[in-house]
């Protein structure tokens, strides 16, 4: 039996899209209501992978380190309101300093995923804030909704769930 998976961005939808790169912890601020959604979302058997771009990497704003660092932070603080994220993909790259496969809106890193984890793509979906995580979640086999930043995503994940069937709020 394959898993199946929800794909998160991370920005505008796990934390507060502030219009600047977040690398800094203490300007990482966790979404309205994110912990409740994610451990439904956990609860009704999706495995949660974040899909991130991090250009600010390559482009010299911040380093690998300093996104370990938020990364670590962030997941201590959903391990604490028993939520396990099972995998974190970043893409550290930026057009002006070379074209990728793994940044938004191409899916490498979605597919990345489906391979190492056994996902069926089917039965997964992506939740972004930008049309670029939408077609990444298309070209990756996987269904997409998108929201406003920094918007609850209670629906989303309503939708989600009652696709699988299951009982709704
Ligand atoms: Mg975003
Ligand atoms: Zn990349």
């Amino acid at each position: 039996m394959q898993n199946k998976a929800v794909f998160l961005d991370r920005d505008g939808v796990i934390n507060m899209e502030t219009g600047d790169f977040v690398f800094e912890t203490g300007k990482f601020e966790f979404t309205d209501g994110i912990f409740d959604a994610l451990f439904r979302l956990q609860e009704a058997g999706f495995m949660l992978i974040v899909i991130t771009n991090q250009s600010g990497i390559s482009t010299g704003r911040y380093t690998h380190q300093h996104v370990d660092r938020v990364h670590a932070m962030m997941l201590r603080e959903l391990s604490s309101q028993g939520i396990s994220i099972t995998e974190i993909y970043y893409c550290p790259h930026h057009p002006s300093t070379g074209k990728c496969l793994c940044r938004k809106p191409e899916c490498l890193l979605i597919e990345k995923a489906i391979a190492r984890f056994n996902i069926d793509p089917a039965r997964s979906w992506m939740i972004g804030d930008r049309d670029r995580d939408i077609e990444a979640a298309a070209k990756g086999g996987v269904k997409g909704l998108l929201i406003n930043s920094n918007e609850p995503i209670h629906q989303c994940v309503n939708e989600i769930i009652r696709e699988k069937g299951g009982i709704t709020l």
